[in-house]
């Protein structure tokens, strides 16, 4: 269904396409309600149901109950204290820790209208999605001022289906989503609901495509928004409104439950702590790589470049390359990370096993031929690859953890999370390295997936260099918003000297002059962004992955337990904590001898803050936090 054309038919995956039986299964573990609940939070959720918009929907094809239904499941399934009304004068009848669910109220009539409007003012938390209001109660279209006036938030139009945005991409580690991965592409269909466009308040999801193309700033628009109190006339309580109907909950049930039910945690102040992606409170990684191959000697600007942000990149280096250029690569790994991009410029995908080893072999050998050789590696190289082209198969990932490679950072369609994996390679069997060193392995591989445009995208997007500098600069700054781990990868022959390219021809500076315009930006201090070489980042995820956190919610208090596995501390462990009440900060206790004591608490933002532990031992920790 279109929002702002009438008479328009709702489409065949639209609000019409639910079974009866479904319905029935539902009503029965209804009239179960009230009875197995557990009362724990102070406040109540009421889902109100619209007469106007049940009357309205079968007009134009559409019903009601599937935008219902969704809500009814997610809030049986998770036991959460609620009631579900049709009058009015139950809205009347909520407080101010109370949550009403208004889902995809389309039309409502003038008592419907008055009553939201109170209940704003008296601080009643909100949960709206879609559209609310933007017809009246005879059907007849009145636009969104209702809407806006209501939460606060500002809807900027319904997505054009012909920018393919037909992704939701959560924002990761914020006081909305503490679950789902930073940037995971969830799929958002293309149903008559057309999702709005939203902005104001702090931005908890956007809409992208496949590729996450982020050209611009602003391009990643907000399909979730969410604030407290000062908004313009949002009134004193929580609101969150999410830009798309129930119907496209269909497409991906967990994730998009996962979500709502999170937003009624934050609406209803439960306190909840969970273990950040990224160590001493960043917000985000971003990692800056160079394929070194074609034009290697291009690579010292891009040293230079890293070197005036403060910050180390990794070189992955073609070997045959790499070692007609013995004095750069020397002052490359001195201040940055020399890693691996095969040694020859072509595919490893579907090679037999024999032939991806002696390659992956003779890569080891040609740089340790350069660099010398320390515990059976090239000395002072990092351990990680980059295939050729991208391509790669089961059997290189297999060959590299058998080699002693950490990590792997490899191409978009790896995953649909903007955020390192781990992974075991089924048929990772030991191989005995030439110089004998290297065993069977016990750790697994950290794939860092390259979740954004690199610069061969940007050239098939026929972009200057004042374009890419623009959309290296948004991405970096998108990546901020996300929390997840940025991957800026760029080609040594896209890296000329601006000034003396032109006497090779198939180089270009095109990502010198970008890169320029991110150093500019992003400067010499970035606390934000932790900015890392592959290496650092793997090691970081599987330092992370040694943490258990066990939280028992009780009140506003959190007790809670880490457990640290292996044999050496955590460095940098960090434990997000949203706020029960903005501005009034946690406070913890531990015993004085734990090191958990010794945690720094920080604000992140308006809505978070953080617990950043320097150095966890090994063993269990407690602590209790109060979240007044
Ligand atoms: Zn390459």
């Amino acid at each position: 269904m279109r929002l702002a054309r009438q008479g328009e038919h709702c489409g065949p995956g639209g609000l019409c396409a639910r079974t009866c039986a479904a319905l029935l299964q539902t009503l029965l573990v209804l009239s179960l309600f009230g009875l197995a609940s557990p009362a724990r939070a102070a406040g109540q959720v009421l889902l109100y149901a619209s007469a106007t918009t049940r009357a309205f929907l079968p007009g134009v094809g559409g019903q009601q109950e599937a935008l219902l239904q969704p809500w009814r499941r997610l809030l049986t399934a998770r036991r959460l204290p609620h009631r579900e009304s049709s009058h009015p004068a139950d809205l009347e009848a909520l407080k101010a820790e109370d949550v009403l669910i208004l889902p995809s109220a389309v039309a409502l009539d003038g008592p419907e209208r008055q009553a939201l409007l109170r209940l704003r003012d008296r601080g009643v938390h909100l949960l709206v999605t879609w559209s609310a209001g933007s017809r009246d109660a005879r059907g007849r279209w009145t636009g969104h001022q209702f809407a806006q006036e209501l939460t606060g938030f500002t809807i900027r139009g319904e997505l054009e289906p012909a920018a393919k945005r037909l992704f939701l991409l959560p924002h990761g580690d914020t006081a909305l989503n503490l679950q789902l991965p930073a940037g995971r592409r969830i799929w958002l269909g293309e149903l008559a609901e057309r999702p709005l466009r939203l902005s104001g308040g702090q931005s908890g999801a956007s809409y992208l495509d496949w590729a996450r193309t982020v050209l611009r700033r602003g391009d990643a628009e907000a399909a979730i928004v969410y604030d407290e109190g000062g908004g313009r006339r949002g009134g004193s309580g929580r609101r969150v409104q999410f830009g798309y109907a129930e119907t496209a909950w269909s497409f991906s049930p967990a994730d998009y439950e996962a979500l709502a039910e999170q937003a009624l945690t934050w609406l209803l102040r439960q306190p909840r702590a969970q273990i950040a992606a990224w160590p001493n409170g960043a917000r985000a990684a971003q990692l800056i790589e160079m394929d070194t191959e074609d034009g290697f000697a291009n690579a010292i600007h891009f040293a230079e470049l890293m070197e005036h942000m403060n910050a180390a990149g990794t070189f992955y280096c073609l070997s045959s390359e790499a070692r007609r250029h013995p004095e750069l690569l020397r002052r490359l790994a001195t201040k940055h990370e020399v890693s691996f991009h095969g040694e020859v410029h072509f595919g490893f995908r579907g090679l037999p096993r024999d032939k991806q080893l002696r390659r992956l072999e003779r890569m080891l050998a040609e740089i340790g031929e350069v660099l010398g050789s320390r515990d059976g590696w090239p000395a002072g190289a990092g351990r990680g690859f980059r295939a050729p082209t991208e391509s790669y198969d089961e059997t290189t990932e297999a060959l590299l953890v058998a080699l002693g490679f950490e990590h792997h950072a490899a191409d978009p369609q790896r995953s649909p999370d903007r955020l390192p994996m781990l992974v075991w390679p089924a048929a990772a069997s030991p191989v005995v390295h030439p110089e004998g060193s290297a065993g069977p392995a016990s750790l697994p591989l950290v794939v860092l997936p390259r979740g954004q445009l690199d610069d061969l995208n940007y050239m098939d997007l026929m972009l200057g260099a004042d374009d890419v500098g623009q959309a290296v600069v948004a991405e970096y700054e998108f990546n901020l918003q996300l929390g997840g781990l940025g991957l800026l990868s760029v080609h040594s022959q896209n890296f000329a000297d601006p000034q003396r390219w032109l006497a090779r021809p198939r180089h270009t500076p095109l990502m010198t002059l970008a890169l320029e315009a991110l150093v500019r930006h992003v400067g010499p201090r970035h606390d934000r962004a932790w900015i890392a070489p592959g290496d650092r980042i793997a090691h970081w995820w599987r330092e992370r992955s040694r943490v258990r956190l066990d939280s028992r919610p009780a009140d506003d208090r959190l007790e809670l337990e880490l457990q640290v596995g292996g044999e050496q501390p955590v460095q940098g462990l960090t434990l997000l904590l949203p706020l029960r009440h903005e501005g009034r900060s946690p406070q913890l206790r531990a015993q004085p001898s734990s090191p958990a004591a010794q945690a720094r608490l920080r604000t992140l933002d308006r809505f978070t803050a953080a617990l950043v532990f320097a150095e966890l031992p090994p063993g269990r920790h407690r602590l209790s936090v109060s979240l007044p």
